[in-house]
């Protein structure tokens, strides 16, 4: 149930493993396979909200990010 957001409509939230499908995943893999140590880059980021997880483990909420004047940059690391 975690992977799948809670303001995506067009993704079902399926609560048993064995009925999960990719297609029950709302969130994208911002920077699959890298082989890189920043601990700001972003790992898996919400589409609708703009929420991020880094490479370090925290998590950041879209909102927060704009408030803050953070920035994603094109190396998809948070500034
Ligand atoms: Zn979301």
């Amino acid at each position: 149930m975690y992977l799948t957001c809670p303001g995506d409509d067009a993704k079902t939230e399926e609560m048993e493993w064995t009925n999960f499908r990719p297609s029950n995943v709302s969130y994208v893999m911002v920077s699959p396979g890298a082989k890189d140590n920043r601990l700001n880059l972003i790992v898996v980021k919400c589409p609708i909200h703009g929420h991020v997880v880094l490479a370090e483990g925290r998590v950041f909420q879209g909102d927060y990010i704009k408030q803050q004047g953070m920035q994603i940059t094109k190396q998809n690391t948070l500034e």
